[in-house]
Parts: structure tokens; C-alpha cells; sequence
């Protein structure tokens, strides 16, 4: 059977312009710098983000953690919010690898962190104390429903980070969801960060690979601690070629998955028994809750959607995440509200 396939936008395949481009790719080694395809794809990334340079990683969480180990020293002191994907879903390894303290403070339902509670986290000169060395932050928020941060609350983070001697990491994963549902470019996003990471793997469908962005000084930096976590890649503009493709013809379609997610969250609404969450700050996520009254489990319910060819994620109990992507039709989204209705409707 062919699923209907809500669990992620990682689950995209790559586009038959993707699998042309990478056939006819030009290579070379790239840890010589050598990669054609590659200085292309790490020229075109920089220019979107508005940075001096960026560095070809194989994974979102390589750039997240090349990015905390080049700009952090052992001991140092990160700001992160406890729903971020850095400190729940990458394994510790800023602590593993890099020896980095998280901070952790709340995330707001929308994401954002509160910027007295920043304040308040500061640390100080004391010789007790850990050094405060950089607030990260996440755009858009996976875990707060996908959520997109606006301009000016990036703004307000990096001016203090800024006044206060702490850099800023952005965590932009899906920064181009963000930038679609804020309709901002992207850059206007990363200003003022001093890194910034982004997949191509996810709703841009390509197979493999992120982006770390920033000043010159920084990735020549980056590009050795890549190397010491062994993500220094070869002949690898294979991939990069796919990545050009997602920067020149995804990236301005991610609007289409968003219109499609709000069809999603609108249909839904009307089953009786699920509590649709998608707002105005909700790009290709809809999160849905299934009412006590009905005397259906988790398992249940994935199981019998699973019947019907719908798989979606399990966040927790009765607690689900559909991922709208370039894969998933106009038919699908119908096709799913449809489901649901039978299978609520089943109890
Ligand atoms: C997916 C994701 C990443 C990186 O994940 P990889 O699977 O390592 O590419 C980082 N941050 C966020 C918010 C993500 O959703």
C-alpha cells in the first residue's frame, strides 16, 4: 500500500529534477574544498541567509553541533528552551562532545523564550559560576507545533545577547517554513545571529544534508570541528546537487504545504471528539488532541488509521502530529479528514 505519510517532512523523497541533477553533478573532494557542487550550494545558502559563508553538513543536528562547539569552550554556559529539539532530540551531544552546560528555561506556548527570564539567567563573574556563552533558539519550533518566531522577537534576543557579550545560534531546521508564514526572506530571519543551521531534508524533500551559516571567521572555524565529528564528506556535490534544487524550487512552494495544513486543521475541526491545534503562527504542523469522551487509545486510533493507509506521529498519549510536505496532495488531506471521521466515529 501506498501511505498517505503525515509522520514528518523528513520522510520526503527527493523530486525526479532532484535524482537528474544529481546523475549530472560535478564533484570533487570536498575536504579540499574542491567540490564544485558544493561551493555552489554553500555560496548560494550564505547569500539566502545573508551571511559571509556556510559549511555543507550531513545533518541538522552535525550543524547544531558543530555550530555550539565552534562558538563554545568546555564549561561554557548555553541558554536553550526545554522544549527545543537541541536539548530533547540530538542525543546530549553538546554535553557528550563538547562538554557544553545547558541552561534550560521554559519555552512559551508559541516557542519563544521570555526575554526577563534571559535576563534573569545571565550568570556572573563569579568564579563559581559557569560562563553564559550563547542563547540558542529555534525557528521554526518543532515541539511547540511548529510555530514560526517573527522578526522582531529575534531582534529583541540577539540585541541583548549582543549588549552582553552572549552570541545568538539559530536552530533554523525548517527557517524557510518560518519565512513563508511570516512571508519575510529568510535572512531577515538570521539577521543579527551569529549562526544559523538549516535542513535540506525536510519539507525542501532533498535526501540528504544542512547548512551552517555565519561570518567567514566562524566556518573556517566550523570546518574543523566538522572534521573532528567526522562529517568532512568527499566527493559529496551529489547531495549538494539535490540541495540546490530544494534552495531554487522549494523553497518558494513551502506556502502551498502551509495552505494545505490549514485545509488539514479546518477539516478536522469538524470531526466531533479531536481538539485541532493550528494558529496563526502554525506553518506545516497541525497537532490534535483526541477527547476523553472517546474510548479510544493511542494505539488504537494509529492502528486504525494505519488500516486505512494514514501514518502520523505520536507526540503523547492521544496526542498526534501531522507533518504536511511536498509528497501530500490536496486528495491525501481529504482522504485523511475522511479517515478520522470513520475511525472517531467507530467507538
Ligand atoms: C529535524 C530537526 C533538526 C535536525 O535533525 P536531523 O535529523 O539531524 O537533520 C534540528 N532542529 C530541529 C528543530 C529539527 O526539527
Amino acid at each position: 500500500m501506498d501511505f498517505i505519510d503525515l509522520r514528518s517532512d523528513t520522510v520526503t523523497q527527493p523530486t525526479p529534477e532532484m535524482r537528474q541533477a544529481m546523475a549530472n553533478a560535478l564533484v570533487g573532494d570536498d575536504v579540499y574544498g574542491e567540490d564544485p557542487t558544493i561551493n555552489e550550494l554553500q555560496e548560494l545558502a550564505a547569500s539566502m541567509m545573508g551571511k559571509e559563508a556556510a559549511l555543507f553538513v550531513p545533518s541538522g543536528t552535525m550543524g547544531n553541533l558543530t555550530a555550539l562547539l565552534t562558538h563554545g569552550q568546555r564549561g561554557d554556559e548555553f541558554i536553550v528552551g526545554n522544549k527545543a529539539h537541541i536539548f530533547l532530540f540530538e542525543a546530549g551531544g553538546a554535553s557528550a562532545l563538547g562538554g557544553l552546560h545547558s541552561r534550560q528555561l521554559l519555552n512559551m506556548p508559541d516557542g519563544s523564550l521570555d526575554l526577563d527570564e534571559i535576563k534573569k539567567s545571565l550568570r556572573s563573574n563569579d568564579a563559581h559560576e559557569p560562563r553564559t556563552r550563547l542563547i540558542s533558539l529555534e525557528n521554526t519550533h518543532n515541539r511547540c507545533g511548529g510555530t514560526f518566531q517573527t522578526p522582531d522577537f529575534i531582534k529583541m534576543v540577539v540585541d541583548f545577547a549582543h549588549q552582553n557579550g552572549i552570541l545568538v545560534h539559530l536552530d533554523g531546521a525548517r527557517i524557510f517554513n518560518a519565512a513563508a508564514g511570516c512571508n519575510v526572506p529568510a535572512k531577515e530571519l538570521a539577521d543579527g545571529a551569529d549562526s544559523v543551521s538549516f535542513c535540506l531534508s525536510k519539507g525542501l524533500c532533498a535526501p540528504v544534508g544542512s547548512l551552517l551559516c555565519g561570518s567567514e571567521v566562524f566556518i573556517n572555524r566550523a570546518h574543523h570541528i566538522r572534521k573532528q565529528l567526522g562529517g568532512g564528506m568527499r566527493q559529496a556535490g551529489v547531495l549538494a546537487a539535490a540541495g540546490l534544487v530544494s534552495l531554487r524550487s522549494m523553497v518558494g512552494r513551502l506556502h502551498e504545504d502551509h495552505a494545505r495544513a490549514r485545509r488539514l486543521a479546518d477539516g478536522l475541526r469538524n470531526c466531533q471528539g479531536l481538539q485541532v491545534e493550528y494558529g496563526d503562527r502554525s506553518t506545516n504542523m497541525v497537532f490534535l488532541k483526541v477527547d476523553d469522551r472517546l474510548d479510544l487509545s493511542t494505539e488504537q486510533i494509529t492502528s486504525r488509521m494505519k488500516e486505512r493507509g494514514i501514518l502520523f506521529g505520536e507526540v503523547g498519549e492521544r496526542y498526534f502530529r501531522l507533518v504536511i510536505h511536498y509528497w501530500i496532495s490536496d486528495e491525501d488531506v481529504y482522504k485523511v479528514i475522511g479517515s478520522f471521521g470513520e475511525v472517531l466515529g467507530i467507538s
